[in-house]
């Protein structure tokens, strides 16, 4: 395949696929026969965006999913709508946030939906809600049990499940394969090639969920795969075994001796670490116990969501690496500004600050918690705006040529120099319909032309 006349590192430049990678790059290359031409028109053409932190299942069962938070529902009764209109025996709703509706127990739900089972998956992640049919369907008033359900004084389930993900997928439909194709025609559309997948209790059975969707195209991406300490390794030559998650919660903080123990097993088990920190005492916890254990290059902070300049300090002497998600300062920047402290405001989801203090920043979707469309994070990593039109730490904003090079990293080195279009790499390729001057002004998906996957095209439009 011949790509003609596309803008390559700022140069119109011809560039010819073979197989796998990319086989020549020049002013001009005469068409061999037979060759399938493509004329670029002058879009740009970049490597395929890599998303270094995704959920891949957990996205793949959200677009089966009911809207449950905002903009799509924002109080109770349109709460209560979405969930009597949704569809299958036991629906699932999505995206939830207290804001809409408070914090929601059995008795909550029972009053909203008496009738059916119904479950919610707060916007988070980390906590299912059930209405007592739901209860009932899983049997915990009935014996089952696991660590993460909620119990009342009484014993009796409260109806709340907290990160029992991967205990729920498989109470209700083991073996279920949920449509990956659909992840990835979506992922496709946005010019995006490689991911890493995040999820902390991803397990033999996921994997092979995974594996066989990049072995059968479904999954048309490189992959990496967090998991815990005990994930056996990949068999498919795409699919990469990445940090060992840890996910430390503000509620129930680990010792600072239990931390460092699993870094030093991750570490014997030759992996990093990507530890989940939200807050600011999860950030200074994690910084400590990676600089205590010495950099190793392969270590990675998640979200690092509030890091005022002393932390910003201490994650850069700790050499990890920072996934970050600029894209929740729009889709949830109203709500922090509302429920945030107003002295943490200034160092939300922060840009400028980590790439000053030499931190390497990567962007990640956090999808399905934040939206799948690496091209919103970016555009946000330069405005920071809010959906209301309110501007959060403006001192944070990147230029669009640095929030692009948050998702064109190798995915085994975030933060790391982009990846670029030379002879010799891998074909996976992004191209623009239009010059980057042009698509700078203005960052959307919708200005991918095409995709390529390994030399296969994989979306056009
Ligand atoms: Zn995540």
């Amino acid at each position: 395949m011949l790509i003609c006349r596309a803008e390559v590192e700022g140069a119109i430049r011809d560039v010819r696929l073979d197989g796998t990678r990319i086989a020549a790059i020049g002013e001009r290359i005469e068409p061999q026969a037979g060759e399938t031409l493509i004329d670029a028109g002058g879009g740009a053409l970049f490597p395929g965006l890599h998303d270094h932190h995704i959920h891949l299942l957990a996205l793949a069962a959200a677009l089966e999913s009911v809207a449950c938070g905002p903009p799509a529902v924002a109080d109770r009764a349109a709460l209560g709508a979405a969930l009597r209109r949704a569809p299958g025996a036991f629906p699932r709703g999505v995206g939830y946030h207290e804001s809409v509706a408070g914090p929601l127990d059995r008795a909550a739900l029972d009053a909203l939906v008496p009738d059916r089972p119904i479950r919610i998956q707060h916007r988070s992640g980390a906590l299912w809600m059930l209405n007592s049919r739901g209860v009932d369907r899983l049997g915990l008033d009935r014996g089952a049990d696991a660590p993460g359900v909620e119990r009342d004084a009484a014993g009796r389930a409260t109806g709340r499940l907290f990160r029992l993900d991967g205990w729920l997928r498989e109470r209700l439909a083991p073996g279920a394969a949920p449509d990956l194709a659909a992840v990835g025609r979506l992922l496709a559309r946005a010019g995006v090639t490689g991911v890493t997948d995040a999820t902390a209790d991803t397990g033999a059975d996921a994997l092979a969920l995974l594996e066989a969707g990049v072995a059968s195209g479904a999954l048309p991406l490189r992959l990496a795969i967090m998991g815990s300490a005990v994930l056996p390794a990949p068999a498919h030559p795409d699919v990469a075994r990445a940090q060992v998650k840890i996910v430390l919660d503000e509620g129930a903080l680990p010792s600072f001796d239990a931390l460092a123990a699993a870094i030093a097993d991750a570490r014997a088990r030759g992996r990093g670490v990507a530890i989940h920190c939200v807050g600011r005492a999860e950030l200074v916890l994690a910084a400590r116990a990676l600089a205590e254990a010495g950099a190793s290059g392969h270590d990675r902070l998640e979200h690092a969501a509030v890091a005022p300049p002393d932390v910003v300090g201490l994650v850069a002497e700790s050499g990890a690496a920072v996934v970050t998600q600029p894209h929740f300062l729009s889709e949830r920047g109203d709500d922090y500004l509302r429920d945030v402290e107003t002295c943490d405001l200034p160092w939300l989801y922060r840009g400028r600050a980590w790439l000053e203090a030499g931190v390497r920043l990567a962007g990640g979707s956090d999808a399905p918690f934040g939206a799948p469309d690496p091209w919103r994070a970016i555009r946000a990593a330069v405005e920071r705006r809010t959906r209301a039109g309110a501007t959060l730490a403006e001192a944070e904003r990147l230029a669009p040529e640095e929030a692009l090079a948050l998702f064109l990293a190798p995915l085994d080195d975030p933060g790391g120099a982009p990846r670029r279009v030379t002879v010799g790499a891998l074909a996976d390729l992004c191209l623009l319909d239009r010059p980057w001057r042009r698509a700078r002004e203005d960052l959307t998906s919708a200005w991918v032309r095409a995709t390529w996957r390994a030399g296969r095209q994989v979306h056009e439009t």
